[in-house]
Parts: C-alpha cells; sequence; structure tokens
C-alpha cells in the first residue's frame, strides 16, 4: 500500500527489514527509487500505480546492495540509474557468473529467498560522474553522492518537496554500517557522508531512510547525532550505548548485535595492518 509522505511523494514499505520504496510523481508518470524487496510487493506497488494511471518512467538505485537493486517486469521497462560508481560496481559484481547464486545463497535471509527474484537485478545506467540530478521530468531531485556505506552511495534530496531520500543512512533501526572493502579510512568516509547529509538538514521536512520509519524534521539532526555516535564508538572500540544494539531494540533485528561484532573486529584488524586509526 502506498502512503503519501509529502505532496507528490509516496512510500511503500516492504515487510523486509522495513525497506522502503519510494515514488515521487512527475510529468508524465513516477520516478521509483529503490523499488523494493518481494515480488509479491512490487507487483502490488505495479498494481497500484497503474491504478493511478501513472507509468514509471525512471528508476533510481541509492547504492549497489541487492536489496536496492530488484527490479518486476510489471513496472514496466523505463530506464533505470544509479550513481557511476554503484553502476560499475554493479557491472564489476555482476560479471562474475556466479554472482546471483552468491547473492541468493549468501545475502538474502533464507525465510524469503524464494520471494526474491534476482532476474532483474542490477540492470542500471550509471549517470556522469558528479551529474547533480536525476534526468526526467519531475521535480528537481539533487543527487548527493558520498563514500560511507557503499561505493557510490546516493542520498537524495527533493527540494521542492522538502523530502530527503537518505538511502542505507540514518535508519532508525539500523545502525550504520561501514564499507569496509577496499576504503583507506572507512570511519572518517562515513563521518564525511554525516557532514554532507547535516548541510541539507535545513531544508528537510521529511526523511525516508531506506530502512525503517519515516522521520520529520526534527529527527535529521537527532538521527546524524545518533549515528555519529555510534560511529565514534566504533572507532574508539566503545561499547555503543545505541537502542538500535540493544536486546530490548523495537525492532529486534536479531542480527545487528553480530554486525557490529564483525565492524569492531574488522577495524581492529585494519588498524594492526596499516597502523591508521580506523
Ligand atoms: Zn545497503
Amino acid at each position: 500500500m502506498l502512503r503519501q509522505v509529502a505532496e507528490g511523494v509516496l512510500i511503500h514499505q516492504s515487510e523486509f527489514c522495513q525497506s522502503n520504496a519510494v515514488v515521487v510523481h512527475g510529468q508524465e508518470g513516477v520516478l521509483l527509487i529503490d523499488p523494493g524487496v518481494l515480488g509479491d510487493e512490487m507487483t502490488d506497488l505495479a498494481s497500484d500505480l497503474r491504478e493511478l494511471g501513472q507509468p514509471v518512467v525512471a528508476g533510481f538505485s541509492t547504492h549497489p546492495h541487492w536489496d536496492h537493486l530488484l527490479w518486476h517486469a510489471r513496472l514496466g521497462a523505463a530506464p533505470r540509474y544509479g550513481t557511476a560508481r554503484c553502476a560499475a560496481f554493479v557491472r564489476a559484481q555482476l560479471s562474475d557468473a556466479r554472482a546471483k547464486a552468491r547473492i541468493a545463497e549468501q545475502l538474502i535471509p533464507p525465510d524469503i529467498a524464494g520471494q526474491v527474484s534476482l532476474d532483474l537485478l542490477g540492470l542500471i545506467a550509471g549517470l556522469p560522474a558528479r551529474t547533480a540530478r536525476i534526468p526526467w521530468d519531475g521535480p528537481e531531485v539533487r543527487i548527493i553522492e558520498h563514500q560511507g556505506h557503499a561505493p557510490g552511495h546516493a542520498a537524495l534530496l527533493i527540494g521542492e518537496r522538502g523530502v530527503l531520500v537518505a538511502g542505507d543512512m540514518l535508519s532508525d533501526v539500523l545502525i550504520p554500517m561501514l564499507d569496509l572493502n577496499d576504503t583507506a579510512d572507512p570511519v572518517e568516509d562515513y563521518l564525511a557522508a554525516l557532514r554532507l547529509l547535516e548541510g541539507v538538514a535545513g531544508e528537510v521536512d521529511v526523511l525516508v531512510p531506506g530502512h525503517g520509519s519515516v522521520g520529520g524534521a526534527d529527527q535529521v539532526h537527532a538521527r546524524i547525532d545518533q549515528d555519529r555516535a555510534y560511529v565514534h564508538a566504533l572507532r574508539h572500540a566503545h561499547v555503543p550505548g545505541d537502542p538500535r544494539v540493544s536486546p530490548s531494540a523495537r525492532y529486534g533485528q536479531d542480527w545487528l548485535p553480530g554486525v557490529h561484532a564483525r565492524q569492531l573486529q574488522r577495524l581492529a584488524r585494519k588498524t594492526e595492518r596499516d597502523g591508521t586509526p580506523g
């Protein structure tokens, strides 16, 4: 079911990990950002849009993780975009013939595996580096690219609607998950990304994270502060006082403490190896 979060901006929340697909109304149809995860949910979304008489005219994936790269044939054949780095990363991954099998085996939780089709995974075109806006005929959607969570990750600012689509940043249910592959200073990358988002916070009335609850203007700084505190705790190997990894976490993601422990471990190993504080 689609829920309006601002004028001309609607979301569809998945049962999987509170993933938010975002629909933005344009002149001739809609822009669909991170379309969703479960096949049934995407077909529901496609029929909702058909009922509204709104074809999908463009798609966008905020970053190259499987749960943001899916698509369903019923959503049509509109061009799908990502940043140049995001698309290059996806292309490199999918050039390995075993890539989809590996995603299916290692990344998709077994309880939903039967409901996720990887057929149209990652068929995105990279927008040239430093592209400032998504090319389409709707309200201006500004691309705020940064490192930290994944290569070529983009948050999107729909300025005239006051909406920030944050991708996998600023979630109230998931802790910051750092990109620890091939990055010299993952913690600094993440902090830089938070600063970048802080720079546009004044323009945001509605915050839509890739996973979790939609927040109002007051949530933008609160979540930036919470994520920064978590990343600082990680850097100094402190136990974070973060409600998202406490046993009583509201959403009960029981795998999060494990993610936290792995991040700590890998940062410690990295510091040992190349001497930089993580
Ligand atoms: Zn992600």
